[in-house]
């Protein structure tokens, strides 16, 4: 039986119950057992993993082990990796060998970490349910005919499943929270700059960034410790000093006051779920902390903010995919105008042409006002809600989506319903806000999930926060059956 945290394998590999190798070979059998029913995975990286495996058991024998050598976990497959294929989630870049490695993937590299492969994700990541995938969707490992939810669908059941120890992801309006959420686990979505965004496959650049999947916050907070940090190769990189994730774990919550958003607390949140957050607001009152109800107005504005703001910045990214610079390249072109049209025609998905249409009409001369503009005065209004109201308080408390896991296909022909799921995730993006999402209850035997949003820089705190509700609770330690 595969041990469960990033933790316990430390400790198994540091006690010697296992090597790397042998528990690489382990994750690898279990991958090819549950994958082709699953889809998290697009590439498996088996002979990587292994022989990253081998040299991570040849440093620790000699006595040169960092703290996450020879743990094996999965990138999505947004990240950038040297040699190994990239797709992003689309025929675009369905042959795509980048000649460098990400910022993320390779600091876990020389954390000494093993890479088991590159997770399926929704195309270029746009989408809420992973359907967006040239690859085919992920399943949800707790209800197979259910959504893992996106745009991170394949590293949140991966590590669901047991696939890999833990994954990274990335999220841009939610894509690590929500799929956190939809699978049980602890995610966090660090603050805007916190995390390089080299060779991060570029979607809305103000607003993407990169994460970790885990288990428990402590996990995370390991991941975090190897992730986070000023890369002088991203201009957009915070330069702020990084804290040690784990040594704020411990901290008692007395004192702590957490803010509740009423207007997350509304019709749109389902009464279950809703029942789910009361029991841990206990928790947390049982540790110290205390509550109080706080108001971010303009919460409502934040979809419509958002569904302007990131197609206008996907639809300039994605322009380099033409079929000359970068991309898929059609057959036969008659001449440069067929190239480049019937190049993007087979290379992009549905979802993405329609945010690229949107998007280049949000930022044409003639709207650029109406929308763009408008969009960009919102987002500041909910990041001033922000700011005053964590002025008051040490964090939020708040849900994660509106319902639990929904069935694939239920909200595909109505890009608008998927697009409401966020409306609990996109306000802290747009605001540039961490956010950790973790595990709080059942609803129907799917997991439900709560949100901690905190003030810039405070992933620590977030992470401490999470870490006592889960030395209290046991959410996060259940597992989805498949087959055992
Ligand atoms: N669901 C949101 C979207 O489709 C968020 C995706 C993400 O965070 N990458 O844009």
């Amino acid at each position: 039986m595969l041990p469960h945290t990033i933790s316990e394998i430390i400790s198994g590999l540091r006690d010697k119950q296992f090597s790397s190798r042998e528990i690489t070979q382990d994750y690898l059998t279990r991958i090819k057992r549950l994958n082709p029913e699953l889809n998290c995975f697009i590439t498996i990286t088996e002979d990587l993993a292994l022989s990253q495996a081998e040299q991570a058991d040849a440093r620790r024998n000699a006595g040169e082990a960092s703290i996450l050598n020879g743990v094996p976990l999965a990138h999505k497959d947004v990240f950038c990796t040297e040699g190994v294929t990239t797709t992003c989630g689309s025929r675009m870049l369905e042959k795509f060998v980048p000649p460098y490695e990400s910022t993320v993937t390779r600091k876990f590299m020389e954390a000494g970490a093993v890479t088991l492969g590159k997770t399926n994700m929704d195309e270029f990541a746009m989408g809420s349910s992973n359907e967006n995938s040239y690859f085919g969707p992920v399943r949800n490992p707790w209800d197979t005919e259910r959504a893992p939810g996106g745009s991170s669908g394949g590293s949140a059941a991966a590590v669901a499943a047991g696939l890999c120890a833990a994954a990274t992801g990335t999220d841009t309006g939610g894509s690590i929270r929500q799929p956190a959420a939809f699978c049980g686990l602890t995610g966090l979505k660090p603050t805007y700059g916190r995390v390089s965004r080299l060779g991060m496959v570029a979607f809305a650049s103000s607003l993407d960034q990169g994460g970790p999947f885990a288990r428990t916050a402590e996990d995370a907070a390991l991941l975090m410790n190897v992730m986070a940090g000023h890369d002088p190769m991203d201009s957009t990189s915070a330069q702020n000093p990084t804290e040690d994730y784990t040594s704020a774990l411990a901290q008692p919550l007395t004192g702590f006051t957490i803010g509740l958003p009423k207007e997350y607390f509304s019709s749109q949140l389902n009464a279950e779920l809703e029942k789910a957050l009361q029991e841990a607001i206990k928790v947390y009152e049982s540790l110290g902390a205390s509550f109080k109800e706080v108001s971010l107005p303009h919460t409502e504005l934040s979809v419509p903010a958002y569904y302007v703001i990131a197609p206008a910045e996907c639809s300039t990214n994605l322009s380099r995919f033409d079929g000359v610079r970068y991309g898929h390249r059609c057959e036969n072109p008659k001449d440069l105008e067929d190239l480049y049209q019937r190049s993007r025609s087979e290379g992009f998905g549905d979802e993405v042409k329609r945010r690229i249409l949107i998007g280049t009409y949000a930022l044409s001369a003639g709207y650029y006002d109406a929308y763009y503009r408008q969009a960009q005065k919102i987002r500041r209004l909910i990041k001033n809600d922000f700011v005053s109201t964590l002025n008051e308080v040490d964090a939020l408390l708040c849900p994660t989506t509106p319902d639990v896991a929904f069935k694939l296909g239920e909200k595909t022909s109505d890009p608008v319903q998927m697009y409401l799921e966020d409306i609990f995730t996109i306000p802290a993006s747009l605001a540039g806000l961490p956010a950790l999402g973790l595990p709080c209850g059942f609803k129907g035997g799917l997991p439900v999930g709560m949100q901690l949003i905190g003030n810039y820089f405070t992933e620590a705190r977030l992470l401490n926060l999470g870490h006592q509700y889960q030395l209290n609770t046991d959410w996060h330690k259940r597992s989805p059956a498949l087959g055992e």
